[in-house]
């Protein structure tokens, strides 16, 4: 006796009308499931235009890894269980089902012939019973997460627009995949095949049903089947009307991400997005596949500090939004209600009346943790910002932001100092500083606000200076030609302003008498970094932008730096977002701590997950609100302060050095902890005064 499939058993024999029925509903479901799906489309479609990326080897390889693999998973390891379980379980069991009926309706049906028989249909059996059994293993364990654990990160903001939430999904998936096995079982115990066996958990569970008679057998096999049949197509055709699509949105957001740097900024509108249409279509894509997991909330600095800021109740909002103002969804209104014009409210309300209130989105300080551990690759900074160019635009603002904004303007610095102050540090040191637009130098630093007007910090920016004298580097400064390089000012949504210091900027460059064809600038700050690096236009010159601390690691790789002392203690270092997440340079700045002799002790937020000082994204320049609790720099100076033996904080970021230096105070490590920048560092091993 050859194993073959049956076709419709029991079904065929006793209840043609139900196969009959069957067909029809699956249509029907198949229509619903193409409706749903052509509605996403169109309101994706009611975006603005960007361009479609590239297909490249290179994108293939990170679309395998992050959306069959689950990549950004791979550090939580019940995570990576559960999606794995899930994801394999589904697809595996949905090419299952699509085999069945092709072997049905083509094979048999037109051919003549089955393919799922023999050896064949034995291994397709085994392989469905331990992918079937993983599923129930997945949900099982999505279920205990989020029901019983209840973690912080998965409580969700209700939405009138997102009725069926993941307990009803995950239930109706549990029921399919649970009655799937019965319906199994029910057939194995009727008819008793020998290769029952090669379905473990059917076979198994036929057991249960030994003592039943034929006819008992086959009616409760029909209803089973029925059952787990109307499921399995009610499931189909919710699929794209229900938080279950983004099974299929969140693969396409992975696909489409950004490959380019991430400290690039799309240029967008320079006046900002207000309506839901005003985002591209790629960025409608993403609200769209968000999976509600809460990562990026939970290492969300504002959200930490106590701010409004959830960024994952911004992309929720913004699917909720887009679920109901799209104009392509015809109907509903801003308000929610039918009876309105939808065009005339779209045209009066932006999402910034209806849908935020302004000290969520000025919360931000764009550290981009959100962003980096996103499994599915949504750009959340990038959407802030372009939210907040129409709070600029309307003049939605903080006094202290917009003092500094007028002294950005006016000035070209947020102190609000003439350009004659901004090489005034230099009047402190024994050599003279090369004016870099009046003589020739290989290299130029270019200091940054902070470094150059803060008081407290003109110390550490003279020693830098020295360190890089003492290795032998030829280098210059723009003097006052320097400005803001506009990094936390393009951050803040003042586009245009960031256009004006930026072209500033490159017009003092473009006088630089460089020695050789080799341009190199280096910067003390990391925000500069990041705009010279990703967001000026060099016009293909060969410049050449490097962190002081990647160029003094090579100085001190070649020989030119050389300490005549080591340190010693315990230390630990903050990675400043722009260095780090932005930039990938994490290896740098701890080689040099290293090499100075002193014992690096990680915070437990390291690297790319570390926690923002709260600087960026042009807070320094914001006043804290009311709900703040505990500022971001407090938390992370009370984590330096809880390693064993740890005295000191060491950073590679001006603005650190600012921030950490009054937490230290204001938590209350005085005397417990220190905070040093590591030319500081440098300049002490060197034994230079
Ligand atoms: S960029 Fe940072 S502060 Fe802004 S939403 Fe993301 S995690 Fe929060
Ligand atoms: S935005 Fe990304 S990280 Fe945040 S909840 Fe959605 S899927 Fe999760």
């Amino acid at each position: 006796m050859t194993p073959i499939r049956p076709l419709f058993y029991n079904i065929h024999e006793n209840y043609r009308w139900a196969e009959v029925l069957a067909y029809l509903l699956g249509g029907l479901a198949v229509i619903l499931f193409l409706i749903g799906v052509y509605k996403h489309f169109k309101r994706w479609r009611s975006g603005r235009s960007e361009p479609f990326p590239v297909f490249t080897a290179e994108r293939l390889k990170s679309f395998i890894k992050y959306a069959f693999f689950q990549g950004r998973l791979a550090t939580d390891g019940y995570a990576i269980v559960m999606h794995l379980c899930i994801f394999f379980g589904m697809c595996v069991l949905f090419a299952g089902t699509a085999l069945a009926t092709i072997d049905q309706d083509v094979a048999h049906l037109i051919f003549k012939n089955q393919f799922l028989k023999g050896s064949f249909y034995l291994g397709y059996k085994l392989f469905l019973d331990i992918f079937g059994i993983a599923l129930i293993a997945g949900l099982l364990l999505a279920f205990y997460r989020r029901y019983i654990i209840k973690p912080e990160r998965l409580k969700n903001l209700v939405f009138p627009t997102f009725p069926l939430d993941s307990f009803y999904l995950l239930a109706m998936l549990l029921f399919i995949a649970l009655s799937g096995f019965f319906v199994e079982a029910l057939r194995l115990a009727e008819t008793k095949v020998p290769w029952a066996h090669y379905s473990p958990i059917g076979s198994s569970l036929a057991v249960l049903f030994n003592t039943m008679d034929k006819q008992s057998l086959l009616s409760l096999h029909f209803v089973v089947w029925s059952l787990h049949g109307l499921a399995a197509l009610t499931f189909i055709a919710l699929i794209p009307h229900s938080k279950a699509f983004h099974m299929f949105t969140s693969a396409a957001s992975i696909y489409l991400r950004n490959m380019g740097p991430a400290g690039a900024l799309p240029a967008g509108e320079p006046s900002g997005v207000s309506k839901i249409t005003d985002f591209t279509w790629r960025q409608l894509l993403q609200f769209d596949s968000c999976t509600w997991c809460g990562r990026c909330q939970e290492l969300c600095p504002a959200h930490i500090s106590g701010s409004k800021l959830s960024p994952k109740n911004v992309i929720l909002k913004l699917n909720d939004a887009m679920l109901k103002y799209s104009p392509a969804n015809g109907t509903p209104s801003a308000a929610g209600q039918t009876g309105e014009n939808p065009d005339a409210v779209n045209k009066e309300k932006t999402l910034q009346d209806t849908v935020f209130e302004p000290s969520e989105l000025w919360g931000c300080t764009t550290c981009r943790a959100c962003e980096e551990v996103c499994p599915v690759f949504i750009e959340h900074p990038r959407t802030i910002i372009e939210l907040r160019r129409y709070l600029v635009g309307q003049g939605v603002m903080d006094k202290t932001l917009q003092d500094a904004l007028n002294n950005l303007n006016r000035y070209g610095n947020s102190f609000g100092k003439s350009d004659r102050m901004r090489a005034k540090w230099t009047q402190g040191l024994p050599f003279k500083v090369k004016d870099a637009r009046k003589e020739p130098v290989d290299c130029v630093w270019f200091v940054g606000d902070y470094a150059s007007f803060d008081p407290r910090l003109q110390t550490i920016t003279q020693a830098t200076a020295k360190v890089l004298q003492e290795a032998g580097v030829d280098f210059g400064i723009l003097y006052e030609g320097e400005r803001n390089s506009g990094n936390d000012v393009r951050r803040i949504g003042e586009e245009g302003l960031f256009e004006v210091l930026r072209d500033k900027n490159l017009d003092a460059f473009s006088k630089v008498q460089w020695k050789n064809g080799k341009k190199v600038i280096i910067t003390t700050d990391p925000h500069s970094y990041n705009t010279l690096k990703n967001e000026y236009n060099w016009d293909g010159a060969n410049v050449e932008i490097r962190h002081y601390t990647e160029f003094l690691n090579q100085l001190v790789k070649d020989g030119k730096i050389q300490f005549k002392k080591q340190l010693s203690g315990k230390v630990t270092y903050h990675d400043p977002c722009y260095l780090g997440r932005y930039n990938g340079v994490y290896e740098e700045p701890r080689f040099l701590i290293r090499s100075l002799g002193l014992d690096l002790i990680e915070m437990p937020r390291n690297r790319s997950k570390s926690h923002c000082c709260g600087a960026g994204g042009g807070r320094m320049w914001m006043e804290d609100t009311a709900e703040i609790k505990e500022r971001p720099a407090e938390n992370r100076v009370k984590e330096a302060a809880s390693l064993n033996g740890v005295q000191m904080i060491v950073v590679a970021c001006p603005k650190d050095l600012a921030m950490f230096r009054d937490a230290v105070k204001t938590t209350g490590n005085e005397g417990k902890l220190v905070v040093k920048d590591i030319a500081e560092l440098i300049a002490e091993a060197m034994e230079i005064q």
